[in-house]
C-alpha cells in the first residue's frame, strides 16, 4: 500500500500509543502519503491533548472529526454509561466520526486512488480483546464506492515499555497526563479506568468529577463497570 500510493490515516487520541505509533509511521511512510485524524472529545478530553498533538506530528495534515454530541449529553440522553462491551461512547465519538472524516478526505485527494491504510495504536497487551484482534484486515464496511480500505494496528505487538522507550528515543515527551501518574490519556473519566486512574483524574479535575458524580446521581448509574459510585471510589 505504500509503494501504490495509499493515504495513511493516523487516529491520534494524543495518548502515548498513538504518539508511539506516530513515530513509526513517519519511519516508513512518505510524509505525503499521511495524515493524522483526531476526535476531539470537549470538555472531557484531558486539557492541552489537542496542543500536544500539534506538538508531535510535525507538518502532518491534522483532521478534527467531532461528533454530534458529547459523552455527557450521550449518557444523559441514554440515561446510563457506555460499558466496556459495548462502547457507543467509541463508535459514536471516536469511529463514526473519523471515518466519515477519512471518507472526505480521501474523496478530496484522488491522487490517492481510494486507497487507504487507517491505523490505531491499539496494543496487544492492553486486553485479552485487544489481543485477538488481528494486527491488518481488509475493511469490507468501508471498501465501497471505489475505496480499498484496510485497518492496521502498527505497534499491537509493542510493550508499554518500549512505547515509552520509542517517544524518548525520538527526542519526545509523552501526554502530560502520565507524569501526574495516570495510565492511560483521552477522556479523564474513562469507563473503563482502573480505580486508581479515577482516583488520580479527581485530584487533577475535581470540578470535572462532581459534574460526573451529580450526573451519575442523576441518572442512578455508575460509570465503573464495579458499579461502585464515584463518590465512594474517590471518597
Ligand atoms: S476514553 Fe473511555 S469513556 Fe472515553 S470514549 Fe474511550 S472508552 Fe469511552
Amino acid at each position: 500500500m505504500i509503494a501504490a500510493g495509499a493515504l495513511f490515516a493516523v487516529s491520534h487520541s494524543g495518548g502515548k500509543d498513538s504518539q508511539a505509533q506516530m513515530i513509526r509511521l513517519r519511519s516508513i511512510v512518505p510524509p505525503d502519503q499521511l495524515v493524522v485524524v483526531h476526535a476531539p472529545l470537549g470538555r472531557v478530553e484531558w486539557p492541552g491533548t489537542l496542543a500536544h498533538i500539534r506538538a508531535t506530528i510535525g507538518d502532518t495534515p491534522l483532521i478534527l472529526a467531532p461528533a454530534s454530541t458529547d459523552l455527557l449529553a450521550m449518557v444523559r440522553r441514554r440515561g446510563s454509561w457506555p460499558t466496556p462491551a459495548i462502547r457507543q461512547c467509541t463508535s459514536d465519538l471516536k469511529r463514526g466520526p473519523i471515518e466519515r472524516e477519512l471518507r472526505r478526505y480521501l474523496k478530496a485527494n484522488p491522487r490517492f486512488g481510494g486507497r487507504i491504510v487507517s491505523c490505531m495504536g491499539l496494543r496487544a497487551d492492553e486486553s485479552p480483546n485487544r489481543a485477538k484482534r488481528p494486527a491488518l484486515k481488509f475493511s469490507e464496511r468501508n471498501s465501497k464506492a471505489g475505496r480499498q480500505w484496510w485497518e492496521w494496528l502498527p505497534i499491537h505487538h509493542w510493550s508499554e515499555p518500549r512505547v515509552f522507550a520509542e517517544i524518548a528515543a525520538a527526542g519526545e515527551r509523552p501526554h502530560w497526563v502520565y507524569a501526574k501518574g495516570m495510565s492511560r490519556c483521552s477522556c479523564s473519566f474513562c469507563i473503563m479506568a482502573t480505580r486508581k486512574d479515577l482516583r488520580r483524574a479527581a485530584r487533577l479535575r475535581p470540578r470535572l468529577a462532581a459534574e460526573y458524580i451529580a450526573l451519575e446521581e442523576e441518572i442512578d448509574h455508575t460509570l465503573s463497570p464495579t458499579r461502585v459510585p464515584l463518590r465512594e471510589i474517590i471518597a
